[in-house]
């Protein structure tokens, strides 16, 4: 080939391919999304192209050490391992993570979300769940080589997590209860991305088992609304806790949902019948075995 088409080419098929000529030497946080198939929970991989940041690491042990294959696979220093709240198919693979990134740290946003994760991991030990997840065991006089959560779990001082290397990742945990007691999002400016954790799913059944009263389904729905019409002018990324990155008319999806759900529990004949209407009208929906029968029983008698 004549060495002077030669370059000509070359430069071409750079442009046609996407890869910019001139690389940009910032510090844009970019993310991943590791799909999580027992509860179709979200882990959401942070990179500055420095260091990586992760948020809520799987329902179990084995999940996790996907996640952690694919976070190794990145080739960069893990900082962070931030849980956005005290529900274990958010923090379960914690203890995988820290053993196999010893230099990261463990961090909430507040001091309630550290105790939820005691409370919620206590009383799966006092049940017997555990015994499938051997590495949560909370540390005691009696099993001294359980997981350490009062120094393992570190509560940040601010509500702005600043990555190593640059970036930030700004967490609000200012919200009535509602799919949890306390919950974290995360809004990230560079990718005009909200992390909503479980105030949104897409796709999936919501949780509104044990521990979601009515008045806590109130509160959601409220927050649904707000963040509707706070978020209308920015027109952010949703990226839920549970299900695929949406528009934020996922949150008029999600009110409807609500509706329907309170409508079908109230007045349906039986917990049968009222999972049967729910199924009828969301047919995609995943989890309706798990998330959905435990709603159905929550709010039904
Ligand atoms: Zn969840």
């Amino acid at each position: 080939m004549n060495t002077f088409i030669k370059p000509i080419i070359f430069a071409t098929m750079i442009l046609l391919s996407g890869i910019p000529l001139i690389s940009h030497a910032s510090s844009a946080v970019s993310v991943d999304i590791f799909e999580g198939e027992t509860a179709t929970v979200n882990s959401y991989i942070f990179s500055n192209g420095k260091s990586l940041v992760v948020m809520d690491v799987q329902r179990s042990t084995a999940e996790a050490k996907k996640l952690a294959e694919v976070i190794k696979d990145k080739g960069l220093p893990l900082s962070h391992i931030l849980i956005s709240h005290g529900h274990p198919d958010h923090y379960t693979g914690m203890s995988w993570l820290l053993k196999t990134f010893p230099e990261a740290t463990v961090v909430v946003a507040n001091e309630e979300i550290k105790k939820d994760i005691l409370g919620f991991s206590t009383w799966m030990e006092s049940v017997g769940w555990l015994d499938a997840e051997p590495l949560l065991k909370p540390k005691s006089e009696k099993n001294p080589n359980g997981f350490d959560y009062l120094n393992n779990i570190h509560v940040l001082p601010t509500n702005t997590l600043t990555m190593n290397g640059g970036g930030e990742l700004k967490l609000n945990t200012n919200y009535s209860p509602a799919e949890a007691e306390h919950l974290t999002t995360v809004f990230v400016d560079d990718l005009n991305g909200l992390f909503s954790s479980d105030l949104a799913y897409n796709k999936v059944h919501l949780w509104m088992g044990q521990g979601v009263t009515k008045n806590h389904v109130a509160n959601w729905r409220a927050q649904l609304k707000e963040f509707k019409s706070e978020y209308s002018k920015r027109n952010p990324r949703v990226y839920p806790g549970h299900g695929k990155p949406a528009d934020i008319t996922l949150f008029d999806t999600l009110v409807e949902y609500i509706d329907d759900f309170n409508h079908i529990t109230s007045t349906a004949k039986s917990k049968e019948q009222a999972m049967k209407k729910m199924k009828a009208l969301y047919p995609e929906y995943k989890e309706a075995d798990f998330l959905l029968k435990y709603s159905v029983d929550n709010h039904m008698k």
